[in-house]
């Protein structure tokens, strides 16, 4: 009895905590097209899920860890405005508010939290970002080879490195991107090209320096191979957005 007091407890505490959050409707562009999900912005956490039912019930809820977080205001289209980019390591995809000053109290309310985060763990900001993807009705046309047209029978996939829409036969390679996921996932054959070359020449770098002196430290890696593919660009938007921004 005692415990289902103490349960009931902190469980109201919970959820006083939840309602008394910083909360609401986004849109979030999905690869299929634009959903709308709630989120909620904790002191260290953003969390963001399906509506089933409005105020009362939400699922698939999906956690970002604030210190990974980095935003990005996006510029207006003809299509859409009040829009920024949320980047991590795992996963970047584009918001949008219903109006501007709903955007800018988010993204003020998510860079507060932000700062207060990083000052108290004393992280560094991520500067790794994966690649947002490119959603799948901005284009009918295989990046790689540009031949293949996309339809029912001929699937879409999306490059993991580069986020662009790519046709099977140009993207069945995989590479490993520890900052993604564990196993290699699928990438097209111009990201595959410039990962391995880029993997080639600093195998080469670490064999001369074992060769000449095995005690020396560890020389700092090699810049990103310069692309408009590359997921952790210093270019702050997505090469596909400012291609395609008029038609998303
Ligand atoms: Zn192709
Ligand atoms: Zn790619």
């Amino acid at each position: 009895m005692v415990d289902h007091l103490a349960n009931k407890e902190v469980n109201s505490q919970r959820i006083a905590a939840v309602e008394s959050c910083f909360g609401g409707v986004l849109t979030k562009q999905c690869s299929k097209k634009a959903k709308r999900r709630i989120f909620f912005l904790f002191n260290d956490i953003l969390v963001y899920g399906s509506i089933v039912l409005s105020k009362r019930k939400y699922r698939s809820q999906h956690i970002i860890p604030l210190e990974e977080v980095t935003l990005e205001p996006l510029p207006k289209t003809l299509q859409a405005k009040n829009r920024w980019m949320i980047k991590t390591a795992k996963k970047s995809f584009v918001l949008s508010a219903a109006s501007t000053m709903e955007r800018q109290e988010w993204i003020s309310h998510i860079e507060e939290c932000m700062r207060t985060q990083l000052l108290s763990t004393g992280r560094q900001p991520t500067t790794e970002h994966a690649a947002p993807w490119i959603p799948d009705k901005v284009t009918d046309i295989c990046k790689c080879c540009t031949q293949t047209r996309f339809s029912t029978l001929t699937r879409r996939h999306h490059c993991r490195k580069c986020g662009f829409l790519v046709c099977a036969g140009c993207s069945r390679e995989r590479f490993l991107l520890p900052c993604l996921s564990p196993k290699p996932p699928r990438v097209c054959s111009l990201c595959y090209r410039e990962l391995a070359s880029q993997k080639q020449r600093e195998e080469a770098r670490e064999g001369i320096r074992v060769a000449l002196n095995p005690f020396l430290p560890l020389p700092p890696p090699l810049p990103p191979p310069s692309s408009s593919s590359s997921s952790s660009s210093s270019s702050p938007t997505p090469s596909w957005f400012c291609f395609f921004q008029d038609r998303i």
